[in-house]
């Protein structure tokens, strides 16, 4: 249970439907100010007005981008799941405040490494397409971004598609695996991957890194996004 104290908020500048399933929000807050900000943070958020009610659940939504001149988050939230933050995406308007938890994050951007492999399903796309920006440009990325339906898929918030997405329904895990093992070029170097998303496919894909390509686990960046 967080106290007050703990509790930050701001203002929903701009919401938008982006496709059937994802609403794309901006949020400024003079309390970003405080927060050391690095690539891969997640915002916590209470669904709906933590005033009046401070025992409301949460959920965690990825950091999009942070600009910090004006102070403003982008997140995509995915009604997938038809859910309890899925539900209250729907009523939110233009000005609402938002409160939330101060920003942090594990899954952070680690520019250390010479490649990297950037995994994830549409729910994990904003969070990878953040990671993929804040690494060195001559870095090389393998991606691949898993989804049910092609028009799921939306763009970086320059408009771009950087990754390589698969349409694969229904969602099998094992396929998954091996499109990925078939797929994947040989590089040389210290690599580090982000397995991010549906969580069957977040534990076979790990297990595979683990287990076949005998990747260190400090080298797996690996989250299910929901249980
Ligand atoms: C590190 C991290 C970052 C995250 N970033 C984002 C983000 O940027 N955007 C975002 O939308 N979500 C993100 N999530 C997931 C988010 O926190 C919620 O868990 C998710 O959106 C479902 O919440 P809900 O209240 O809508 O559904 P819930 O009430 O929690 O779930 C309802 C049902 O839907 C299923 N379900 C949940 N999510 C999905 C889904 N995406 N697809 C299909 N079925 C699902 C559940 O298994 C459950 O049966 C992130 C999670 C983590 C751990």
């Amino acid at each position: 249970m967080q106290t007050n104290y703990d509790i930050q908020k701001g203002q929903l500048i701009d919401i938008k439907q982006i496709n059937k399933h994802i609403f794309h929000l901006k949020i400024q807050s003079s309390d970003f100010e405080k927060m050391e900000y690095i690539p891969g943070f997640t915002l916590n958020i209470f669904l709906g007005d933590y005033t009046i009610f401070p025992d409301l659940e949460t959920r965690k939504y990825s950091i999009w981008n942070y600009e910090p001149i004006h102070q403003i988050i982008d997140v995509a939230i995915c009604t997938f799941s038809k859910g309890k933050g899925a539900n209250w995406v729907r009523t939110l308007k233009n000005d609402d405040i938002i409160y939330f938890e101060p920003p942090k994050g594990k899954l952070l951007a680690d520019d250390s490494a010479d490649y990297y492999y950037l995994i994830g399903d549409v729910t994990s796309l904003s969070h990878l397409y953040e990671i993929n920006r804040n690494l060195s440009l001559h870095k090389k990325v393998f991606s691949f971004i898993y989804a049910y339906n092609q028009r799921d898929i939306f763009p970086d918030l320059d408009g771009s598609f950087p990754f390589d997405h698969y349409i694969i329904n229904p969602l099998v895990p094992e396929v998954v695996k091996q499109k990925i093992s078939v797929l994947e070029p040989q590089i040389d170097g210290n690599g580090i991957a982000y397995i991010l998303g549906e969580p069957k496919t977040v534990v076979v894909l790990y297990d595979y890194f683990k287990n076949e390509k005998n990747w260190d686990t400090k080298k797996l960046k690996a989250k299910p996004f929901w249980k």
